[in-house]
């Protein structure tokens, strides 16, 4: 087996790793740091957890201890899709190189432009940035990138997800062409091939197994839920979300609860707190101090239940998370493996537990084919119904959430009622598409199951169900087409 010492890593960078208290490299730290040191380009397909951070740290950390910082021309450059990412690979950065003196810059919003610039005007050693953050900077001309020797893009996949390949196309080609180029991507999209194809020189490609998929130590479950109402849903979700961890009891010391929506993420927060539950909301909105406070109150233990966004929590390493909850199924089926890799990380054992309403399903389904297995259905705590008890503080609580709601959505039809959430979210939810198949409008049967739909199709494929009922209804424009007004015709063959 490979041991550091073996990795030609300089002395005082091992020194630290033996004070971190890490006895053997992972697969991803033995199979990236050679290359790494040699100078070539390396193409690492893996995700957090694998400690992939300290596989592009380490080797830049000895390669940097050579050479000095020149005045506004950083010597290397990690670009992170976040701010919390960017703040952890700075951390990481000062445990590897304490035992050297190199000097680092960290550009992300919510941390003043001026303190940053003095930092850049004297020289630094390592520029960490997420990447609008880092053109603003350029853009105002106290920023040379034209001196940068080792570029890190870390976690490609979620630029792609945020938008921000053009800006990382555009930094690419402000930095020189002799640069050596580290790249981390948890998946290989389409996409992220071509900028790898183009900007990466016969990289040495690194691939870890996707720890969360294979990882036998998280344990899986999801609750096939539907509400009594359409317009309780939000209620009784969360009654639901509540009786899925007292579940848990005492197993559940901590938790990080994933919504698809910043706006749900703030409102799980609030009514878990009003319930007794020790939690507090993360996500984009939210200043950088609070996000800084809550974090570090959860990595510390003093705050029980993070309610988070993908984007907020993307990347975030707590290495003690009993449990995640998915509120929501994301509806992209890899922030799933993400959201649930936030558990069970180094060798303990996890629990990811999920909520899915029968418009999910589909995405569950898209979930199941990725991670190659059924996620077991769970038992409903509550009992057979899934009917909230009518619990009269959260129905007050719930009057307050529909109220707003109600008067955004006049003029609109009533079950179209969440407009502004879904323009709040963070990454484009697919519910925003109108449902292909009529809805189940059924009461509540207790666990429903749904067999493995669409053979493989992609999603728009559902929607050929419908080419057997006339031309697709866009929308009504200024009139009511007349079948609106018809009453409907039972069937007799039900
Ligand atoms: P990352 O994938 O970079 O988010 O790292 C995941 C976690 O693994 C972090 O808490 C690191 O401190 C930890 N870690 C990194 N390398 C090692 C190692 N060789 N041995 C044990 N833990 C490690």
């Amino acid at each position: 087996m490979t041991k550091f010492s073996d990795l030609n890593l300089n002395p005082k960078v091992l020194k630290a790793i033996e004070e971190a208290g890490y006895e053997t490299p992972t697969p991803i730290q033995a199979g990236a740091i050679p290359p790494a040191l040699l100078g070539r380009d390396v193409l690492g397909i893996a995700q957090t957890g694998t400690g992939k951070t300290a596989s592009f740290t380490l080797p830049m950390i000895t390669m940097l201890a050579r050479g000095r910082a020149r005045a506004r021309m950083p010597r290397s450059l990690v670009l992170c899709p976040t701010r919390e990412l960017a703040a952890q690979v700075a951390e990481n950065f000062d445990t590897y190189s304490k035992h050297l003196k190199l000097t680092k810059a960290l550009l992300i919003g919510g941390v003043s432009f001026n303190e940053q610039d003095k930092l850049i005007d004297k020289g630094v050693d390592v520029l960490i940035a997420t990447p609008g953050r880092l053109l603003d900077h350029f853009e105002r001309g106290k920023l040379l990138l034209t001196g940068v020797q080792i570029m890190v893009v870390d976690e490609a996949d979620r630029m792609l997800d945020m938008g921000f390949i053009p800006d990382i196309e555009r930094i690419f080609s402000l930095t020189p062409f002799t640069r050596q180029t580290l790249f981390f991507s948890a998946t290989m999209a389409p996409e992220i091939e071509r900028i790898t194809n183009t900007f990466l020189s016969a990289p040495e490609r690194v691939e870890v197994a996707r720890q969360a998929t294979t990882g036998e130590n998280i344990t899986q479950g999801v609750l096939m839920f539907k509400a009594s109402r359409k317009d309780r849903e939000g209620t009784e979700k969360r009654q639901m979300l509540r009786a899925l961890i007292d579940a848990e009891g005492e197993k559940c010391t901590n938790a990080i609860i994933f919504c698809n929506r910043k706006t749900d993420v703030d409102v799980v927060a609030k009514s878990l707190k009003k319930y007794g539950y020790d939690a507090a909301p993360i996500h984009g909105d939210l200043d950088q101090s609070q996000r800084t406070r809550t974090l570090d109150g959860f990595r510390e233990g003093s705050l029980r239940f993070l309610c988070a966004s993908d984007v907020a929590a993307r990347g975030l390493d707590v290495p003690a998370v009993s449990h995640v909850f998915n509120y929501d199924v994301p509806s992209h089926a890899e922030d799933y493996v993400h959201r649930i890799g936030r558990t069970g990380r180094a060798g303990r054992d996890g629990k990811a537990i999920m909520i899915c309403v029968p418009r999910d399903e589909r995405n569950l389904s898209d979930i199941e084919r990725l991670v190659q297995r059924e996620i077991p259905r769970l038992e409903n705590p509550l009992g057979a119904s899934n009917e909230a008890t009518g619990d009269a503080d959260e129905q007050a609580d719930t009057a307050r959430d529909e109220k707003p709601r109600r008067s955004r959505s006049r003029g609109r039809k009533k079950d179209d009622a969440r407009p502004k959430a879904e323009a709040e979210a963070e990454t484009t939810p697919k519910s925003i598409e109108a449902p292909a198949e009529p809805r189940d409008e059924k009461p509540a049967e207790p666990q429903p199951r749904r067999e493995s739909s669409r053979g493989g199709k992609g999603r728009s494929g559902g929607n050929d169900r419908n080419n057997d009922r006339g031309p697709k209804v866009m929308g009504l424009g200024d009139h009511t087409p007349e079948f609106i007004g018809l009453s409907f015709k039972e069937r007799s063959d039900d």
